[in-house]
């Protein structure tokens, strides 16, 4: 051996080492000497689980064996592994799949290295570069456990492996950036449950962290010993004709990316879609049962009066697979109260219901798949119980003054991949619905009957979504563009066409408007763009590359437009297609956001403290006045993003229907979004309410705890979050630049009639008397704002954006230093605007 390998090795012991056992620093031993006890003797008390890889644990140590047959080494097998149990504060939550891998076991000397095969890279074989394969793609070891016996005859070695499982070498489980985790503690960590079964063998870990920063989080018992629990799994890959389906920019899936090496286009993408193997029973027949249908089990945890429901609204995905050719495709049954088996068991597909202290999601669909094919091996649904519950979890404006729901997106998007956050998004809107029901309640319904289609509805939607992300679907944010705002509060076109394209968006919650008529809150079956997907993923005729592309042609229909969170305009300065966005509803987001104001209002001035029963406290009042503070900050955020906006159309070249990729907002649409802001968002009298009920805003006292801030109702605070997060997005760098590249495709509104329109939005109303508190905040921070873009520090900002600011600063300046008439508030604030503008230009 030469020195350089000499070195490597030792490099890869010293990794092997720190990760498990007491792997030799000098290079490979010699072989073992295997005579002395054979595995018949080791094993011998050991507690056997035989399966797709035979463990032993030891009945003293607890020590875990794997028993490895030479035919399986350098066979290719799938490794998944899931949160069993979390603490979310330590980044961790119950249900997650985070690990999900293939590896083989390799055989070196007297040890085995567990191997992670990359899986990104397609070589045609029939391509002589194919013989390159493996150029500058390598493999990674994982994890090295030392053979203890082998049996010559039979091919079996067994090795240790509690290294590899009390490790974080398979998964990392901490979170490195999370200062709470601290440390993984070695001595408190243990292997909790070994299964084993012909196409799996499980392991359950407890890995226990210590020495990380204290936390009084309530999630947290004690931070100097927190638990994770994760379940390791090794599964055999399928032995099956399974045909893997690539993906289309068209369609919504959630697919596993792969790059053709060797082809010299510049789309070389193979990308892997995730579907189920269904294989019809009777493949000539149009309509036939599966072979092995989608089972779902509703976990014997979910509560009694909930299960019919649950049942009742996943069924609705079989009437999407009967337009795809299969009968009976999802089945849902119910866990047995003496079930064998429990929700960890990767062999059952679990619709698991959870009420976690601070929930993470609220509703999440997880899966893994064989990353070398994209077929989804299982899939469980993690649902919480709070998004029925007026227990607020996301929102406290009013107390704190601040906090906006883009935070709480950005916070829970994080989490990227299947992560979603739609039951906290729905929780939300349902205070909202809740709170227009008490207040607003429309014509021919009772409070009590809407709120009981409210529970009907959502639950329909949640589980038809979350389903919807374990049959491979990714969310599509331009579903609600279905209807027109006419169309959506009209009964019978939603009982014949639905409410929605998809059941992948986060909708507003439907609520009509007084004048009316009430029809479904949330779609409660799958709509047109979701019967398209399923036949695109599932339908076995799509095998045939012509029928896929007719199929895929229909991609223009109006109902079939797509959009995921990756185009969405959720956060200023994300996206471009106001289409593409979270808590709008109808084709006229628009107008929708100004019948939803109506509504707010309604709600604003009808709500009295007198409504609160007698012995209660007032907290379901401010539930109430928080929710329309989000309402008014929602419909603000979705009519602000057609300002600068862009519609994009995916339509390949000659498609029927198509419309141009970048087709700029019309002018007609921005202004009317502007003038939609000026009056509800803007306006001097913007959420206004009755001072009686500001007064009543009180929260239901606990303990020591004061939320975070004083308690008392800080309105002001909460008002300018809502205008500021408004002019976070027209005047983000990014929107501004838009609206002048845009001229030169089409856009005919300029970005200085847009800063002018805001402008006169800002301050022409009270331009010559008094202006009151609210008005005032919005001009200083408007006024801020201008400064920061005419200083353009950063060079973030247009030239013309810049040359605005400065235009309107000396404008604003030379009107404020005038004497007017006005009273000695309204007289100190305009000094104070002369005086910031003056220290802004010259600083
Ligand atoms: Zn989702």
């Amino acid at each position: 051996m030469n020195i350089i390998n000499a070195k490597l090795q030792r490099l890869m012991a010293l990794s092997a080492a720190a990760l498990v056992l007491s792997a030799c620093s000098d290079g490979p031993a010699p072989a073992p000497d295997l005579d002395e006890e054979s595995i018949a003797a080791l094993t011998e008390d050991a507690e056997v689980f035989e399966g797709f890889f035979t463990a032993y644990r030891d009945p003293e140590s607890g020590s875990v064996h794997l028993l490895i047959n030479e035919d399986q080494l350098s066979e290719e097998f799938i490794y998944t592994a899931q949160t069993a149990n979390g603490v979310v504060e330590a980044g961790q939550f119950t249900g997650a799949y985070v690990g999900n891998s293939v590896l083989t076991a390799e055989r070196y000397y007297n040890r085995i290295e567990f191997v992670a095969q990359n899986t990104s890279f397609y070589f045609d074989p029939d391509n002589a570069l194919s013989r390159a394969a493996d150029a500058n793609i390598s493999n990674a070891i994982l994890a090295v456990a030392e053979i203890v016996a082998e049996d010559e005859e039979t091919g079996d070695i067994l090795v240790n492996i509690d290294g590899l499982l009390l490790s974080e070498s398979l998964q990392q489980v901490s979170d490195s950036d999370n200062p709470v985790t601290g440390g993984l503690d070695g001595d408190k960590s243990k292997v909790l449950a070994i299964r084993s079964y012909p196409d799996n063998t499980d392991f359950e870990v407890e890995y226990v962290y210590s020495g990380g920063e204290p936390s009084w989080s309530e999630d947290i018992t004690d931070s100097r010993a927190i638990s994770i629990r994760m379940l390791h799994s090794f599964v055999a890959m399928p032995d099956n004709d399974f045909t893997p389906r690539f993906a289309d920019s068209r369609v919504g899936t959630f697919d596993t990316q792969v790059t053709d090496l060797t082809s010299t286009s510049s789309t070389p993408y193979r990308d892997l879609v995730h579907r189920w193997n269904l294989v019809k029973q009777d493949p000539s027949a149009e309509l036939s049962d599966p072979v092995e249908p989608i089972v779902w089990w509703i976990e014997n945890t979910t509560p009694v009066e909930w299960r019919e429901l649950i049942m009742s609204a996943g069924l609705e995905w079989n009437k999407a697979f009967e337009k795809a050719g299969f009968s009976n495709a999802v089945e849902i049954k119910i866990q047995p109260d003496d079930a064998d088996w429990d929700a960890g068991d990767i062999r059952y597909n679990v619709l698991r219901w959870t009420s976690s202290p601070t929930p993470p999601f609220g509703g999440y669909g997880p899966s893994f798949v064989n990353p070398r094919t994209g077929q989804i091996i299982g899939a469980d649904i993690m649902l919480e119980a709070s998004f029925l519950n007026r227990r607020r979890i996301i929102s406290r404006w009013l107390a704190e003054g601040m906090n906006s729901p883009e935070d709480l997106s950005k916070q829970l998007d994080h989490l990227a991949g299947h992560t979603c956050s739609l039951g906290n998004h729905m929780q939300s809107a349902n205070l909202s619905a809740f709170a227009f029901a008490d207040f607003a309640a429309a014509e021919g319904m009772t409070a009590a009957e809407m709120t009981e289609q409210i529970v009907h509805d959502s639950m329909h939607y949640l589980i038809l979504h979350e389903m919807g992300h374990t049959l491979g679907m990714n969310h599509n944010m331009k579903a609600t563009q279905y209807l027109s705002p006419e169309e959506s509060f009209d009964l019978e076109v939603v009982n014949e066409k639905g409410l929605a394209a998809s059941v992948m968006d986060y909708p507003s919650v439907n609520f009509a408007p007084r004048g009316s008529e009430q029809t479904r809150f949330y779609a409660v079956t799958p709509g047109p763009y979701d019967a398209w997907f399923i036949k695109f993923s599932y339908s076995p005729e799509l095998n045939d590359p012509a029928a896929m592309a007719a199929h895929l042609a229909k991609s223009t229909a109006d109902d079939l437009i797509f959009g995921n969170d990756a185009d969405d305009m959720r956060a200023p300065g994300w996206g471009i297609d106001p289409r593409v966005n979270i808590y709008d509803m109808s084709n006229d987001a628009v107008k929708y956001s100004e019948l939803r104001m109506g509504l707010v209002r309604d709600v604003l001035d009808n709500m009295s403290p007198a409504d609160v029963e007698n012995g209660q406290s007032y907290d379901d009042l401010v539930v109430a006045i928080e929710a329309m503070m989000g309402e008014w900050r929602s419909a603000g955020n979705v009519t602000s993003r057609y300002v600068g906006g862009v519609y994009v159309d995916r339509a390949l070249r000659g498609q029927e229907g198509a419309t141009q990729p970048y087709e700029p907002v019309a002018e007609a649409r921005q202004r009317e979004a502007m003038a939609l802001l000026a009056k509800y968002h803007f306006a001097p009298d913007a959420m206004e309410m009755n001072p009686e009920v500001i007064a009543h805003a009180q929260r239901m006292r606990r303990g020591f705890n004061n939320f975070g801030a004083p308690e008392d109702p800080k309105l002001h605070g909460a008002i300018l979050a809502g205008q500021s997060g408004l002019l976070d997005h027209l005047l983000h760098p990014a929107v501004l630049q838009r609206l002048v590249d845009t001229t030169l495709y089409g856009n005919t509104f300029t970005v200085d009639e847009m800063m002018d329109e805001l402008n006169s939005a800002i301050f022409s109303e009270d331009k010559s008397g008094n202006i009151n508190t609210t008005r005032q905040n919005l001009q200083v921070e408007y006024v801020n704002r201008l400064v920061e873009i005419a200083k353009n520090e950063e060079g973030a900002f247009p030239t013309q954006a810049v040359s605005m600011a400065v235009l309107q600063l000396h404008e604003l300046k030379e009107h404020f230093a005038k004497n007017r008439s006005v009273n000695r508030s309204t007289k100190a604030h305009s000094i104070n605007l002369v005086s910031l503008i003056e220290r802004g230009l010259h600083a």
